[in-house]
């Protein structure tokens, strides 16, 4: 099977000479389809810098990159761009909703410049919509959505063009309990699918749904832990 990351001796410093950050000092991490794993870590540990390595929007220091097959560092910012849109749904914090525009607008961007026509498009939408079970809330502003429903329109948003991963940066830190529950629920339903699911995050509420929890501090890997295989039952 041929891994989603592959990631090898990955090095991110920050600045030169004395007040170089050293970010990630060497890191190495394999994800296979299909899994769900979290990452963890103290404030400060590297965890979005590593976000930013694998995500692509950032290139690091020293060390190797193959994301879903492809090694990114041999490739040049227009073609990084395309490799990232087309493997990779992003899910942020802050939700990040284009304002003034309904959830399935919003849910619709990605498919803009795919070339696929409105119809389809819509249609591609409204199924992302449904799965994350906010079929009922198309037509609805983000403002006019809770906390919890912005971020399932920022999920099903990240689900549309079909990435080989989807990439969560504290996905749950802006949310109450109830919604973090909706959310990590939306979560489990996914990869309960096949769809592979790397979430940052310093919550163990979180890492108690995903199936691999790996450790960072101080910029390297300090556990890696296995908890339940692909494709085992709960
Ligand atoms: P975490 O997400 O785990 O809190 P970060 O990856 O944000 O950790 O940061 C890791 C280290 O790198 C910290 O010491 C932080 O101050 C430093 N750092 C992060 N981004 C930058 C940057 N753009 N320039 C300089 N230092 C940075
Ligand atoms: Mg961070």
């Amino acid at each position: 099977m041929k891994p989603v990351i592959a990631v090898s001796g990955l090095r991110k410093t920050y600045g030169s000479g004395e007040t170089a950050v050293h970010a990630l000092r060497g890191v190495d991490l394999v994800v296979q389809p299909g899994e769900y794993v979290a990452i963890m870590g103290a404030s400060g540990s590297g965890k979005s810098t590593l976000l930013n390595m694998l995500g692509c929007l950032d290139m690091p220091t020293a060390g190797g990159y193959r994301l879903d097959g492809f090694s990114v560092a041999e490739l040049n910012e227009r073609q990084l761009a395309l490799l990232r849109n087309r493997k990779i749904g992003f899910i942020f914090q802050s939700f990040n909703l284009v304002p003034r525009t309904n959830a399935l607008s919003n849910v619709e961007l990605p498919l803009v410049y795919s070339g696929l026509r409105r119809g389809p498009r819509r249609r591609r939408a409204l199924a992302a919509l449904e799965l994350v079970g906010l079929s009922d809330r198309a037509k609805h502003l983000p403002n006019e959505l809770s906390g919890g429903q912005q971020q399932r329109v920022a999920v099903a948003r990240a689900l549309v063009t079909g990435p080989a991963l989807l990439l969560a940066d504290e996905p749950t830190g802006n949310l109450d309990r109830a919604s973090t529950e909706d959310v990590l629920g939306v979560f489990d339903r996914i990869n309960a699918q096949g769809r592979t699911i790397v979430v940052i995050t310093h919550e163990d509420e979180v890492a108690k749904h995903a199936h691999r929890v790996v450790r960072v501090s101080d910029g390297l890997i300090v556990s890696d832990e296995v908890r339940r295989r692909v494709g085992a039952l709960a």
